[in-house]
């Protein structure tokens, strides 16, 4: 793969109605790179990485992971929009962790992780349940395959979700706010799991408050604020050394 970047966001903008949620975003993720995103509540984190994942769609912009224009064919110079079928396809390259699990309850552990590498990849069910269950021995929940999600903690549902997650090998995983819905007790296994995938080189984008995990995991820190990126640079200049009062104010609120 030729392309700099694995994830390259250019001038993103969204508005729901009047409200102006994201204003010219950039954001570039290199291949084995960690960038994490904070920001207030409302500032439009969730919403880009939505639209990272077709979730939403752009009003202006691009977005490509792996080099691959998002939602769009390049057709000379002019951009065709893909057809539902083609993006459905693509958002199979991106793996995504929601706050909420989001797992299906009425499939047991192992089902949940072969469900989109069965259906949306159309892969043999006996190779991807071998594969499935390697993730899960990897997440540390070998012994609960066979297990219906409402029997496990949140900590163990957010792992199966990540296995879920990872069982697509997708070029980039996008986390948001993976722990904050977590008992206090339960956050330390789930950032321990993300933790190893980042060692791992896993392309990833973590929306999270835990500063202490993104000073030790991220390459890269993106603080946004009212849609627009106000600062980003390693941990130690964003979050020791914020250069804008915003920042710093968001920091020293978060810690
Ligand atoms: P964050 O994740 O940073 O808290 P969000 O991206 O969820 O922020 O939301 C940014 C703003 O966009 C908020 O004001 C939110 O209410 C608004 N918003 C998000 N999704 C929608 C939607 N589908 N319709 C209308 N407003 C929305
Ligand atoms: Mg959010």
């Amino acid at each position: 793969m030729t392309a700099e970047y694995m994830v390259d966001v250019r001038r993103i903008h969204k508005s729901f109605g009047a409200l102006t949620v994201l204003d010219g975003v950039d954001l570039q993720v290199r291949r084995g790179e960690v960038t994490v995103l904070l920001g207030p509540s409302g500032s439009g984190k969730s919403t880009l990485l939505r639209l990272i994942n077709h979730l939403e769609r752009a009003d202006r912009g691009f977005i490509s992971v792996g080099g691959e224009l998002m939602g769009y064919r390049r057709a000379g110079d002019r951009l065709h929009e893909l057809k539902e079928r083609e993006i459905l396809k693509q958002r199979t390259r991106i793996g995504f962790v929601f706050q909420n699990f989001n797992l299906f309850g009425h499939l047991t552990v192992l089902e949940n992780v072969v469900e989109a590498p069965i259906s949306a990849q159309r892969r043999p069910r006996g190779e991807v349940e071998t594969e499935a269950r390697e993730l899960l021995a990897r997440v540390g929940l070998e012994d609960k395959v066979s297990e219906y999600p409402r029997r496990l903690s949140g900590g163990q549902q957010q792992r199966v979700a990540i296995a879920r997650a990872l069982a697509l090998a997708p070029d980039v995983l996008l986390f948001d706010e993976p722990t904050s819905a977590l008992d206090p007790e339960l956050v330390g296994e789930v950032l321990a799991v993300i933790r190893d995938l980042a060692r791992a080189g896993t392309t990833m984008v973590v929306v999270t408050h835990e500063l202490g995990f993104a000073r030790e995991v991220a390459d890269t820190v993106v603080f946004l604020d009212e849609g627009r990126v106000v600062e980003q640079g390693p941990p130690a200049e964003v979050l020791d050394n914020p250069r804008h009062a915003r920042t710093r104010a968001f920091v020293d609120k978060v810690l």
